[in-house]
């Protein structure tokens, strides 16, 4: 029998400031119309995500492809998974330099590869190999991004100059003012399959070669029919010690709602490891839950009978 389709996004999860709202709301609209475009023609929950998060990595006001945060070297380097939960194949990129939508790369190897994940040079020429463009680095880059490295940067060195620079420089799990803004989609497509994407440029100043959470099956993003669909956002670390997407999917394959199960991964991120980010996350009966343990999140959803979108919803 035919399911309703469900498409939920996100844009990270922070204490974003008020000038950043809008953009961040057209951003997770955009990503719904087109991923509901995929769904709504009866196309595959995988293909909705994919394309869904391409418009975030396309649009610079989120930390995914260009406009990403920098490394300290002042890189773009990007992380980025995508999970099919009627097979549990998944494709995964770490620390990639030259593509415009890692995404995409990390479709290909779930399509085209016995394998699950690549990185750096690999993941590259992987990609190049099966018709994907690299890019430089430099286009990745923009003005913002160079801007607030320096700042962050100077801000570092005078704290370091006061002892307290290490907090800063290893990034502390508890400071929701510092920019979350990975993106993520799941799907729920007619075929009553799940799919997750979960795509970033990580953390600001982050060490070369660093891998956050959003890349890790079961961290920042994971599917499986017989549990659930769930992209995270957030401070990466954290994050990953609890394997957090896949232990709130555990929650709903024990019977627990979306809703519920959501919250408790929010509350267990904060108790367990203070940390701090928000989570989306969808059953294949097409419930879902938006969760964030932040003082804003950006999130957008649609269903047969409604489309929202928001970021001002306090926890
Ligand atoms: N989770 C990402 C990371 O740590 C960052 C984010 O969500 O903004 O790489």
């Amino acid at each position: 029998m035919p399911t309703d389709p469900v498409l939920v996004v996100h844009g990270g999860a922070w204490a974003m400031p008020d000038d950043m709202v809008d953009a961040h709301l057209r951003g997770v609209n955009n990503a719904i119309s087109t991923g509901w475009r995929v769904l709504d023609r009866g196309g595959s929950a995988l293909d909705a995500v994919e394309e869904a998060v391409v418009i975030m990595e396309d649009d610079e006001t989120f930390d995914a492809g260009r406009g990403s945060f920098l490394n300290r070297d002042g890189r773009v380097q990007l992380d980025a998974l995508i999970m099919d939960g009627a097979t549990l194949r998944a494709g995964g990129v770490g620390c990639v330099e030259h593509l415009r939508n890692p995404v995409r790369a990390a479709r290909k190897i779930l399509s085209e590869s016995p394998h699950v994940y690549f990185v750096a040079e690999g993941a590259e020429k992987f990609a190049a190999e099966r018709g994907i463009a690299l890019c430089k680095n430099e286009e990745l880059v923009i003005p913002r991004e160079v801007e607030r490295l320096h700042s962050y940067q100077a801000e570092l060195a005078k704290r370091t100059q006061s002892q307290d620079g290490n907090d800063l420089f290893a990034g502390s799990p508890d400071d929701v003012t510092i920019s979350h803004d990975t993106v993520g989609a799941i799907a729920l497509d007619c075929n009553g399959n799940i799919a997750a994407a979960t795509s970033t440029g990580g953390t600001l100043n982050k060490a070369p070669g660093r891998l956050g959470d959003s890349s890790l099956i079961g961290c920042g993003c994971y599917a499986d029919n017989e549990s659930a669909a769930a992209s995270t956002t957030g401070w990466g670390e954290p994050i990953m010690k609890l394997v957090l997407a896949k232990w709130t999917a555990d929650r709903i394959a024990a019977g627990n709602l979306p809703e519920w199960s959501a919250q408790e991964a929010m509350n267990y991120l904060k108790q367990r490891v203070n940390g701090h980010g928000g989570i989306i996350v969808l059953s294949r009966d097409g419930h879902f839950g938006i969760a964030h343990n932040t003082p804003r999140m950006a999130w957008a959803y649609k269903t047969v009978k409604k489309h929202d979108a928001g970021i001002l919803r306090e926890s």
